[in-house]
C-alpha cells in the first residue's frame, strides 16, 4: 500500500454506548474530505456497531485500541486478532504508550501483537515515542528507532505495506503540550531515513507516519506542514465531531 494521509481518533476509555454511537453519527454528518483516510479507534465494546455504521461509507473505518498476541485461550478479559477480524475490524492500535506504561507491554510482546494482527488481516497502527527524560537526554531518535527495530524489523518486506507508524512523544500525550512542528518533522524524517537505510527505500517512501500528542484544530495545520508527517493520531480532540473534522480538514489542505 502506498503512503496515505490518515487521521485516526483514539477515543481511549471514553463515552457510554449512546454517546459513542451519537459521536459516530455526528462525525458522519460532517463533510469529511474524501482524500483523507479517517479512522476511529473505538473502545472494543462499540466496534461491531462502528463497523456496521461505517461499512458503506468510503474513507472512514474503525480501529481496535489493542489486541492480544495469542490467537485464543485462557486470557480473561482480552480480545484476540481473530475476534477483531471476525467482525471485519480493519485496523488495530498496537503499543500505545498507555499500554506500555500501565500494562507493561514491551517491544518483544508488541512484535508478537503486530504478527498476530497481520496474520489476521488487520493493519497495525504501531505507536512509538520517548519520555521527557529521554528527550532531555538527547537520545530520543536512538530510543524510538530501537522501538521500531525491536517490534517491526523482523517483518518481511511485503508485510510493511500494511504497517502504519504513529510517533507519539509521551510528554505530549494528553498534556496539552505538543511537539513543535520542527520536532515532529525531525523525528519523522529520522525514522523514515533509518527505515530507508536499514530496510529499503521503497518501504520508507510508502510508509505513513502519523504524529500524536495533543493535536488539536489550532495546531494541526502547523504540524501537517512537515514533509514526513502523513497525518495524526488524535486523543482528546477526537471526542468532539467539529474539532475532529477541523483536524481532518487541516490535513486535506496541507
Ligand atoms: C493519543 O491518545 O494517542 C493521544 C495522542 O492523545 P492526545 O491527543 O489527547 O494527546
Amino acid at each position: 500500500m502506498s503512503r496515505r494521509k490518515i487521521v485516526a481518533g483514539n477515543w481511549k476509555m471514553n463515552k457510554n454506548n449512546n454517546d459513542a454511537l451519537q459521536l459516530i453519527r455526528d462525525i458522519l454528518a460532517t463533510n469529511l474530505p474524501r482524500d483523507i483516510h479517517t479512522v476511529l479507534a473505538l473502545p472494543s465494546i462499540y466496534l461491531k456497531n462502528g463497523v456496521d455504521m461505517l461499512k458503506h461509507i468510503f474513507g472512514i473505518d474503525v480501529a481496535a485500541q489493542n489486541c492480544h498476541q495469542e490467537q485464543s485461550g485462557a486470557f480473561t478479559g482480552e480480545i484476540s486478532a481473530p475476534m477483531l477480524s471476525s467482525i471485519s475490524v480493519p485496523y488495530v492500535v498496537i503499543g500505545h504508550s498507555e499500554r506500555r506504561q500501565y500494562f507493561y507491554e514491551n517491544n518483544e510482546q508488541l512484535a508478537q501483537k503486530v504478527d498476530a494482527a497481520l496474520a489476521n488481516g488487520l493493519q497495525p497502527i504501531f505507536c512509538c515515542g520517548e519520555s521527557l527524560d529521554i528527550r532531555k537526554s538527547g537520545d530520543h531518535v536512538i530510543y524510538v528507532s530501537e522501538q521500531i527495530r525491536e517490534s517491526l524489523f523482523h517483518l518481511s518486506d511485503d508485510k510493511w505495506a500494511n504497517i502504519i507508524i504513529a510517533y507519539e512523544p509521551i510528554w505530549a500525550i494528553g498534556t496539552g503540550e505538543t511537539a513543535s512542528p520542527g520536532q515532529a518533522q525531525e523525528m519523522h524524517a529520522a525514522l523514515r531515513s533509518m527505515i530507508g537505510i536499514e530496510k529499503s527505500a521503497d518501504i520508507a517512501d510508502n510508509l505513513s507516519i502519523l504524529y500524536g500528542g495533543s493535536v488539536k484544530s489550532t495546531n494541526a495545520a502547523d504540524i501537517f506542514r512537515g514533509a514526513d508527517v502523513d497525518g495524526a493520531l488524535v486523543g482528546g480532540a477526537s471526542l468532539d465531531a467539529g474539532g475532529f473534522l477541523e483536524i481532518v480538514d487541516a490535513l486535506a489542505q496541507s
